[in-house]
């Protein structure tokens, strides 16, 4: 299904029993009243200094479905103004990940760095209007200045530099004539201001580093919040939709707008964002995790990362939905991350082929079942979507069920296996277990069981009752594995809420629990690396990039119940942290 044939999902508009999107509304209203002609620019602009996680998937649903439903434009734009902290890896990675949560920007690619000629002739055009300065405070000097929340900042010496002096210090800065805090571009605004970014915010640094689009052209650049808003009105973006941090910085946007002849004006509308419980969402935090090793890459399964959920299995519908059904609030929450992954189980229940895998084999032997013989079962790939098709499974004489489904002392509403017990083969037979094979540990190695020849496929030959029903894979035809259990990253719902604490020591110590020698049905063997199943009655899995010739490794996406509901209801919802 393409994003454009997804039905609008009724939960966006605001309601009673929903947060809904306040976005839209807004949106809606400028298009009604025939604003900017009655069109919708809207844009995702990430700066590409890592990879995209869930917020960022957040955001970019929210500009490209509402430009999807409104028949808009959604740009991508990368907000390339820091050569030092920029890699062309992320601008490549940034894309597929979009591409992969199911949306496109057609030709509307751009990039900030492609302004840098016009943002520095409205530099020179602010200090020819006396409306920016060049400060040579050294940078130590300019914190100083400029005061904080309680004290109000004073005014630079450099401040009323002539016209022509300015001019001739910028064309040295960019002449590469300045060393590196030697010099910067400030506005000048206003010292006093309650709003610190209005302390006559700097515009331009020296950095004497190539870029990874303008090569060698520049030696100086402008600042995040100089390019930012500039670079929105250069693309006619309509709705600037920004998170809340930057709702201190629309001022500052809106001051350069009014003093520029900028094509257009944008319309900046903040947004909370999204948190979930028991991860972090922040870059910064996220490489320090990859960097430590904390976690194997930026694609571990565990990581918050685009990557990271791809890898362990989460479809990209399931993000979409997820995002949709928070809504979009203007108060800053924490998501409860059951509400995630309640959206997982929902797409994979609907879409994924249901086969056989044994995590923890228990050998069976069906006694009376002849040496070397096979019996080829139909089986359908899902109980209830027949247009999934089925594939063959094969029973034998020796068998794996799983180790869990076998009690030595069974209580009496036990229906799987147990010494005397008749279970059900799922799509195989119906088996009674006769006999307990023992190692000399005392461990249980081995079940001998007898099977009804009647009950081929698992029906009950003669209706008589057998209430339990088991997975089991044939010993011949198996296919060894090495399953990734994964379970939340962080042992506590909020890692980073206490100033006090690491959020480091809260790093869920059985994050990863790694299972060798399991056992999968040859269909799901053959499998390509990024497929997903579930393994009946035992999970979602997918198929693990590091499978390779003769080594299958399964990524557990998601258990199908929610084991940490149970745990709460019993002992109450988790603390705060
Ligand atoms: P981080 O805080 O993780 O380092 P960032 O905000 O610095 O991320 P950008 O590349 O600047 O990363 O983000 C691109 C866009 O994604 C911005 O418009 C930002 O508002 C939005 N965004 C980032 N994190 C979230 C989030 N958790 N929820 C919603 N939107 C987000
Ligand atoms: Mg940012």
């Amino acid at each position: 299904m393409t994003a454009d044939d997804r039905p609008i999902d009724a939960s966006k508009r605001e309601t009673d029993d929903g947060p809904g999107n306040f976005l839209r509304d807004v949106v809606a209203a400028d298009i009604a009243a025939g604003k900017n002609d009655g069109k919708l620019v809207t844009r995702f602009p990430p700066e590409p200094n890592g990879y995209l996680h869930v917020g960022h998937a957040k955001a970019i649903c929210i500009n490209f479905e509402l430009a999807q439903e409104f028949g808009g434009v959604c740009n991508l734009r990368f907000d390339d103004t820091n050569p030092t902290r920029e890699y062309e890896q992320y601008i490549e990675a940034i894309q597929q990940d979009i591409r992969w949560l199911g949306f496109d920007w057609g030709d509307n690619l751009y990039f900030a760095s492609d302004y840098f000629d016009q943002l520095y002739a409205w530099a020179v055009d602010l200090i020819k209007r006396g409306l920016a300065y060049v400060e040579s405070l050294t940078p130590e000097q300019v914190r100083e200045y400029r005061g904080d929340f309680h004290k109000p900042g004073r005014e630079s010496p450099y401040r009323d530099r002539s016209v022509e002096e300015n001019l001739a210090l910028l064309e040295k800065m960019r002449a590469g004539e300045m060393a590196e805090g030697e010099a910067t571009v400030r506005a000048k605004i206003d010292m006093q201001s309650g709003n610190m970014n209005m302390r006559d915010p700097i515009m331009y640094r020296v950095l004497k580093v190539a870029h990874h689009r303008a090569g060698d052209k520049w030696c100086i650049y402008p600042t995040y919040d100089y390019a930012h808003g500039q670079s929105d009105a250069i693309e006619g973006i309509t709705h600037s939709l920004c998170s809340l941090e930057f709702e201190g910085h629309r001022p500052l946007y809106d001051w350069f707008i009014e003093h520029l002849d900028t094509p257009s004006t944008p319309r900046q509308i903040e947004f909370a964002r999204l948190n979930i419980g028991y991860t972090v969402l922040s870059k910064r935090r996220l490489l320090q995790l990859v960097k430590e090793g904390h976690v194997a890459g930026w694609d571990d399964p565990r990581m918050p990362t685009l990557r990271g959920m791809r890898r362990r299995g989460i479809p990209p519908e399931a993000i979409r939905k997820f995002a949709d059904r928070v809504g979009v609030a203007r108060r800053p929450g924490v998501v409860d991350i059951s509400l995630f992954e309640h959206a997982i189980r929902e797409q994979l229940n609907a879409t994924t082929p249901r086969v056989f895998g044994v995590l923890d084999p228990l050998k069976l032997v069906i006694t009376n079942f002849p040496e070397g013989h096979v019996e080829e079962l139909e089986a359908p790939l899902s109980p209830e979507d027949p247009s999934m098709g089925s594939r063959t499974l094969r029973l034998t004489r020796e068998l794996f069920i799983e180790r869990d489904d076998f009690r030595e002392e069974a209580p009496k509403k036990w229906f799987r296996f147990a010494p005397g017990r008749e279970v059900r083969l799922r799509y195989g037979c119906l088996v009674t277990c006769n006999e307990v094979i023992k190692d000399e540990a005392g461990e249980v190695v081995e079940l001998r069981c007898t099977w009804d020849p009647d009950s081929k496929g698992g029906s009950s030959p003669d209706g008589r009752k057998v209430r339990g029903t088991s997975h089991w894979v044939s010993a011949a035809d198996a296919v060894d594995c090495e399953v990734r259990l994964y379970d939340r990253l962080f042992s506590v719902e909020n890692p980073t809420g206490d100033d006090d604490v690491d959020y480091l020591t809260h790093l869920n110590p059985s994050s990863l629990e790694v299972k060798r020698g399991c056992k999968v049905e040859p269909y799901a063997a053959a499998l390509p690396v990024g497929s997903r199943v579930q393994f009946e009655r035992v999970g979602y899995f997918a198929v693990d990039n590091d499978t390779a010739d003769g080594n299958l490794v399964w990524n557990r996406t998601i258990s199908l119940r929610d084991s940490w509901a149970k745990v709460e209801k019993k002992q109450g919802p988790p603390k705060k942290g």
